[in-house]
């Protein structure tokens, strides 16, 4: 048997690494009001547009950068 269950697993846990890494990175809002409330602000201070998602790890809010 090679050892395509270990490359599988290594590839899991570096996708679940990347996925933790960008949830932890980013702030996080206990609900989509707070969220949209800091991406009106942060549109104004940066210019950029925000939109408020759902995070599927933490359960919370963050922002990320949308369109231009
Ligand atoms: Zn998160």
């Amino acid at each position: 048997m090679s050892n395509g269950i270990e490359d599988w697993f290594e590839r899991q846990q570096t996708a679940n690494q990347n996925r933790l890494d960008k949830c932890q990175n980013k702030r996080a809002f206990t609900s989509e009001a707070e969220a949209r409330a800091h991406a009106a602000s942060d549109r104004v201070q940066f210019g950029d547009r925000f939109t408020p998602y759902r995070c599927d790890i933490c359960g919370d809010w963050h922002l990320t950068r949308s369109g231009s």
